[in-house]
């Protein structure tokens, strides 16, 4: 197992395939994107499969989600869900994505055993979209959501951010649109994760605050009362339910003490947390073809050196140096 100094175990794998991206979400990475990991830096689909194997045999990992950047840009992804899908013990499987693409893709993801996607979509309007991602895609993500609920992708969640002066006042017509259409909307606030270190605090829009803006439209009751347990979002149901509205408070509520994530980048290093400043390599081991048993031992090594918390809110915080982009988010 992968477990901690302060006794938490590491079950969910947040694999990067990409630092790449087609969009230039604003509180995520500038206008002009940002200087790329080279080709031979990036774990190859091969290498990324055997890291979860190892995970997965091995390390008591139970659950991975693909991200990045963008993952439906990696070209094996297909290939890589379904080698995944073939180990033993069978983890569950999502992937975090912008939804560009998703509609031709989202069918062979499902057959070749994809249980899930989170697709990324903080507007309902395509003006507003344009300037959040400076790109004319909102189209596209549309039809990826549809088409991953089609394939039974499901339950499709929906992750949106809230931006002060664009989409702020979005929450309740989001949260209508998403019962409409079946989908499980959650709201993240904003970290600071942006590659341009423009986060402010006092530009966030905390989680209270999106809390009652949907009040004034919904009538929301906590889905359980104490623990959440590792699941970052907090739940509430929708006018009595069955739908659900989810808010991922990591900077006002961070939820570290249950924490169960370990994350691999995709050149092959392993992070213990989203804000953690240091990394360990694990691509150097592969490459020089150590054994399973060694790559285990460096990961658990990694893993019990977990800090209690992000730090996000000690005076001495200092943002990590990768964006999120590159960590995969
Ligand atoms: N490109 C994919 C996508 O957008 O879903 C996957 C990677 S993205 C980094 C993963 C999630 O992180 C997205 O839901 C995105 O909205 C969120 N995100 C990115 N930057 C963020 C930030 N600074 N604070 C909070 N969430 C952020
Ligand atoms: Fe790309 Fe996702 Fe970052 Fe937006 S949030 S720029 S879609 S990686």
């Amino acid at each position: 197992m992968l477990i901690d100094t302060y006794g938490r175990a590491a079950t969910d794998l947040r694999v990067s395939l990409t630092d790449r991206c087609n969009l230039r979400c604003t509180y995520c990475m500038p206008e002009e994107g940002l200087p790329w990991l080279a080709k031979p830096d990036l774990l190859t689909d091969d290498e990324i499969v055997r890291l979860i194997e190892i995970a997965v045999t091995s390390l008591g990992i139970r659950e991975i989600r693909f991200t990045g950047g963008e993952p439906l840009l990696r070209r094996g992804l297909v290939g890589i869900v379904e080698r995944v899908a073939a180990l033993e013990p069978r983890p569950k499987m999502s992937i975090t994505t912008n939804g560009i693409g998703l509609a031709r893709t989202a069918t062979a993801l499902k057959t070749a055993g994809l249980d899930r996607v989170n697709v990324s979509l903080d507007t309902l309007r395509p003006d507003v979209f344009k300037v959040l991602t400076r790109r004319d895609r909102h189209k596209d993500v549309i039809e990826g959501l549809r088409a991953a609920r089609d394939a039974g992708l499901t339950p499709v969640k929906v992750n949106s951010v809230l931006v002060p002066g664009l989409n702020e006042d979005e929450a309740p017509d989001l949260l209508a649109w998403a019962v409409e259409h079946n989908y499980e909307l959650r709201f993240i606030e904003q970290m600071p994760l942006d590659a341009q270190h423009g986060w402010k605090r006092e530009d966030m829009i905390a989680a209270a605050e999106v809390l009652a803006a949907l009040r004034t439209r919904f009538d929301l009751t906590p889905e359980c009362a104490g623990e959440r347990g590792p699941a970052p979002a907090e739940r509430w149901l929708v006018d009595g339910g069955p739908h659900r509205v989810g808010i991922i408070a990591s900077v006002t509520r961070p939820f570290c003490a249950a924490c169960d994530r370990t994350r691999l980048t995709s050149d092959g290093r392993i992070r213990t947390c989203l804000f953690a400043t240091e990394e360990t390599d694990l691509r150097a081991a592969l490459r020089s073809g150590a054994p399973g048993k060694e790559i285990a031992r460096i990961w658990r090594l990694a893993m019990w050196g977990k800090k209690p918390g992000s730090g996000l809110n000690d005076p001495t915080f200092l943002q990590p140096e990768r964006p999120m982009s590159a960590i995969g988010g």
